[in-house]
C-alpha cells in the first residue's frame, strides 16, 4: 500500500501520466450482446487503464435531499461508489447544484413550464426559499463533504488535477465540485473566492435562470444580452482563482461575450450538439470550434432529450398528459371504469418515447471529435440529473461499453483516452497554470454602481 501511494505521488508530481492509471483491471466479462469478443477484451482493458472522468454527476442532490449513501450499491439511479468502481469511473465532478427556485424571482421558469423535460420547472417555487442560493449550495459541498468523510477509504475529495491523479492511482474515487447555477455566488465576487477556497473548480455561469451577471438558454426573453459587467468580473476572477469558467446551460450570446473576456480554457461539462438534436441547452458547431480554438473542452450530456430531437419531441407532451392525468384522477372514482378508460385513453394520445440507443450518444461524440478535435471532447453525463439515458447506458457500470463503441468507430486508442478523461484532466491543469500567472494580479470587487451595466460591445 505504501509503495504504491509513494507511486502514486511520483505520477501526480511527474504530470506526465494523466492519461493512464495504476489501477489493476478487473477480469473481462463476456461480452454483451451483439459486442465482437476479441474488441470487447481490448476495450475492456483500455477503459479500466484509462483515467476516466465526468464532469457533470448530480447524485449530489440525492445525498442531500434524500439522505442517500454512495457506500451501498443502490438499486436505483446511476452512480453509487461500487458502481463506479465496476464501470471504471475513476474521477468525477459532482455537481453543486442550485436550483432555480432558490433565486426566486424569474417569473420565465413558468411561462416555460409545459415544453420542459425538468420536472423541477412544474414545481411550484416554496415561499421563503427564495434567495438561499449560497446556502444551498454550501449544504451541497457538506453533503459531499459526509460522503467522503463516510467512505475514506474508497473515495476522496480533490482539488487539483494532481490530487486527482494521485487518488485514483492509490485506487479510490476522485470526488471534485461543480457549482452549477451561477446565482451560487449571489452576485457576490467575495463568495465566489470562498468557494474557490472550499474546493470549488468549475461553475456554470447560469442554470435556468438569468441571474445577476448572466443570461440563461433557458428563458426566451434576455435580461443582459449576455453578460454584464459583474459578468466580465466574474470570468476574470474565475480565471484568476483557477475555477473552470463552464458555459453550459448559459444563451448564446453569453457564450459569445465569455469567449471574448476569457483568459484560460473554458469547458461545457454537460451538453451535447445543437447540429443532431437542436435544443437549446446544446452547443452549435461554430461554438464547439471556438471551445477547440480555446484549447478547452466539451463533455457530451447523456440525457436523451438533449441527444436525441424525436424523444424530446414525444416527451414534450408529457407535461400535458401529467395535468390531464391528475384532472382525471381528481375526477373519477379511484377503481372505477371510467377512470380505467380515461387512464386508457391517455395512453393512446401520449404513447410512451422509446429511449434512444447508445448509438445516439456515441454519435455526438464523434461528432464533437471531429469538429473540435480529439483534443477537446469528454464525457459530462449528468448521471442521476437527468430523467432518461439512452439504452446501453443505463448506469455508470454500462461506461466500458461506450469505450468499445468508439474504439467499434475506428477511433484511435490515444483518441478515446483522451476523451474518456485525459482531455479534462489537460484543461484543469491549463486552469491551474494561467491561475498562478494571474494570483498576484488584484481581485476582482463588487462595484454596486456600475456591476449592473450592459457591456458595451
Ligand atoms: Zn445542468
Amino acid at each position: 500500500m505504501l509503495a504504491r501511494q509513494l507511486l502514486a505521488t511520483m505520477v501526480a508530481c511527474s504530470g506526465l501520466s494523466f492519461a493512464t492509471t495504476l489501477a489493476q483491471t478487473p477480469p473481462c466479462p463476456e461480452a454483451p450482446k451483439g459486442h465482437e469478443p476479441a474488441l470487447w477484451q481490448k476495450a475492456w482493458a483500455l477503459h479500466h487503464q484509462a483515467l476516466v472522468v465526468d464532469t457533470h454527476i448530480d447524485t449530489t442532490t440525492r445525498i442531500l435531499d434524500q439522505g442517500f449513501d454512495m457506500g451501498p450499491r443502490a438499486a436505483d439511479g446511476h452512480v453509487d461508489l461500487p458502481r463506479a468502481k465496476e464501470g471504471g469511473l475513476d474521477a468525477a465532478f459532482y455537481s453543486i447544484y442550485v436550483d432555480s427556485r432558490f433565486y426566486g424571482d424569474e417569473q420565465a421558469l413558468f411561462a416555460n413550464a409545459p415544453t420542459s423535460i425538468n420536472d423541477d420547472w412544474l414545481r411550484p417555487r416554496e415561499p421563503g426559499a427564495a434567495n438561499g442560493s449560497a446556502r444551498r449550495a454550501l449544504m451541497m459541498i457538506d453533503g459531499l463533504v459526509r460522503t467522503a468523510e463516510r467512505h475514506p477509504l474508497r473515495m476522496t475529495l480533490c482539488t487539483s488535477a494532481d490530487e486527482l491523479v494521485a487518488t485514483v492511482a492509490a485506487g479510490r474515487h476522485a470526488a471534485l465540485m461543480g457549482i452549477e447555477g451561477g446565482h451560487a455566488i449571489e452576485g457576490d465576487l467575495g463568495l465566489l473566492r470562498l468557494f474557490h477556497r472550499l474546493g470549488i473548480r468549475y461553475m456554470t455561469l447560469t442554470h435556468t435562470n438569468h441571474n445577476e451577471f448572466a443570461d440563461s438558454c433557458a428563458p426566451a426573453d434576455p435580461r443582459w444580452r449576455g453578460l454584464n459587467k459583474l459578468g466580465v468580473k466574474v470570468v476574470r476572477e474565475m480565471n484568476r482563482l483557477g475555477v473552470m469558467v463552464d458555459v453550459s446551460h448559459v444563451s448564446d450570446a453569453t457564450f459569445a461575450d465569455v469567449m471574448r473576456t476569457t483568459r484560460a480554457p473554458v469547458i461545457c461539462s454537460h451538453s451535447s450538439l445543437r447540429a443532431l438534436c437542436a435544443h437549446p441547452r446544446n452547443i452549435t458547431d461554430d461554438m464547439l470550434k471556438a471551445i477547440g480554438q480555446n484549447g478547452g473542452a466539451v463533455m457530451i450530456n447523456y440525457n436523451c432529450g438533449f441527444l436525441d430531437g424525436d424523444y424530446a419531441k414525444a416527451r414534450s407532451g408529457e407535461a400535458t398528459r401529467r395535468i390531464q392525468e391528475k384532472a382525471a384522477r381528481d375526477a373519477l372514482a379511484a377503481d372505477s371504469d371510467e377512470l380505467r378508460r380515461a387512464l386508457a385513453n391517455l395512453d393512446a394520445r401520449f404513447p410512451p418515447a422509446p429511449r434512444p440507443p447508445l448509438a445516439k450518444l456515441v454519435e455526438h461524440v464523434l461528432r464533437a471529435i471531429a469538429i473540435a478535435g480529439p483534443d477537446h471532447v469528454g464525457l459530462g453525463s449528468d448521471f442521476d440529473g437527468v430523467p432518461c439515458v439512452p439504452e446501453g447506458m443505463d448506469d455508470a457500470t454500462f461506461l466500458p461499453r461506450l469505450t468499445y463503441a468508439l474504439l467499434a468507430a475506428g477511433q484511435s486508442e490515444a483518441t478515446v483516452g483522451k476523451v474518456l478523461g485525459g482531455n479534462i484532466v489537460r484543461v484543469l491543469r491549463a486552469v491551474e497554470a494561467k491561475a498562478l500567472e494571474l494570483r498576484r494580479d488584484a481581485p476582482e470587487c463588487n462595484d454596486g454602481r456600475v456591476d449592473s451595466e450592459p457591456l458595451v460591445r
